[in-house]
């Protein structure tokens, strides 16, 4: 059984935070979402909607029933047992089993709330959705579960990068950012992924101030095809995050999943956008004083410069990517494609079509399948382990 104690609300020095005691497992810890004092009036205690959202995964995975002290939104409960669990047990039967919800039901809370947010990332999908939207954003957002477990945890210096970045977005937006701290990641969900939860980590923020938004908008990390439950357990919620927004979705809070179209197709349109050549920012390793972006040191760096370089819009990015080194390592992103396309990954797939635009030579091609060849005979050493890129150091 997880328990969720009654949430509540504390005042701190220029912060509030809500909290509720979790039980599970033999654990007892108290799950928290903090923001700004200015922003302690829209936070939520009357439900228990946000904590139930972002432990449902930990407790379907861990089989465990919850019971919530606080009500619950009546229609997020339903939709919850009527459609979103049915749905996933029946797509990864062998691990699932069917977890009771115990909760007081209750109406929507009644706010007057018109606030329309949505996270800063700097990612593509991220910026896509602000500059798709900026004309009703009202409200952005920096979420410390926007970022994966292994880096919140062992890197708070990548939040507090994060923050600074997402300032200064917002200034040149005109909008009021909201500083969203937390310990989601790790604390809470040890031994779930941030591919696994982050689509219930951004709805968690979300309803943790769900008395200010009416709408908000969570950039898709896929196009909405190929939606998929299987392997549920293990899989990267962005492939059923249709599911997750309509089910998140109350008479309140309206989540929308937005973008579901070709991620070359977002990265085209930040092509033409000169916020997102100063703000995109996808590196594994996180923004610091210096650079935005390790550029060929990470897969996301590597993947994005690909992109950029299909639709011929890198140089437009040389604020944020170091493209005097992208044309001195052809060779290496050259690779990184070749063994992507060998993989049938999604993205790879993509650009391939639009290699030519890359201006790789036969030379950098002969190189690319030699580093090729000599990663896939060191995995074989390696008994089947694969690394993330072709860079040297990878
Ligand atoms: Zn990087």
């Amino acid at each position: 059984m997880l328990i969720i104690h009654e949430p509540r609300i504390t005042n701190g020095i220029k912060h509030a935070r809500l909290s509720a005691d979790i039980e599970v497992d033999g654990r007892h810890y108290a799950l928290w979402y903090e923001v700004q004092e200015e922003f302690a009036q829209y936070l939520c205690a009357e439900r228990s909607d946000a904590f139930l959202i972002g432990l449902l995964k930990y407790a379907l995975v861990n089989g465990h029933d919850v019971m919530c002290e606080a009500p619950v939104t009546a229609s997020l409960l339903r939709k919850i047992r009527e459609s979103f669990l049915p749905s996933v047990i029946n797509a990864d039967r062998g691990r699932l089993r069917l977890i009771k919800l115990f909760a007081p039901e209750a109406a929507p809370i009644q706010v007057t709330n018109t606030g329309v947010g949505t996270g800063f990332s700097g990612g593509v999908d991220s910026l896509f959705t602000i500059l798709s939207h900026k004309d009703q954003i009202t409200h952005l957002v920096v979420n410390k579960c926007h970022i994966d477990s292994e880096r919140a945890t062992g890197e708070a210096g990548y939040f507090n990068a994060l923050i600074v970045e997402g300032e200064k977005f917002a200034q040149e937006m005109k909008l009021p950012l909201i500083i969203g701290n937390t310990n989601y990641d790790g604390e809470a969900l040890p031994g779930l992924s941030f591919c696994g939860t982050h689509g219930y980590a951004n709805a968690f923020g979300a309803y943790a101030l769900q008395k200010l938004f009416t709408r908000y908008y969570i950039g898709c990390g896929h196009a909405y095809e190929p939606f998929s439950l299987h392997n549920f357990a293990t899989s990267d919620c962005a492939e059923y995050e249709l599911l997750l927004g309509y089910v998140f979705t109350t008479e309140n809070l309206n989540i929308v999943l937005d973008g579901p179209v070709d991620r070359l197709e977002k990265v085209r349109m930040l092509a033409t956008q000169p916020l997102a050549e100063r703000f995109l920012g996808v590196c594994c390793f996180g923004p610091t004083p210096q650079k935005r972006n390790c550029t060929g040191l990470c897969y996301k760096c590597m993947r994005t410069v690909l992109e950029l370089l299909a639709v011929e819009s890198l140089d437009n990015f040389k604020e944020v990517f170091d493209v005097q080194y992208v044309q001195t390592h052809k060779q290496e992103f050259c690779a990184e494609l070749l063994r992507l396309w060998l993989r049938h990954d999604v993205f790879a797939k993509e650009v391939w079509p639009y290699r030519k635009n890359m201006q790789f030579g036969m030379r950098d091609w002969y190189g690319a399948g030699m580093i090729v060849l000599l990663k896939m005979i060191k995995k074989v050493l390696r008994g089947g382990a694969t690394s993330h890129s072709f860079h040297p150091r990878g």
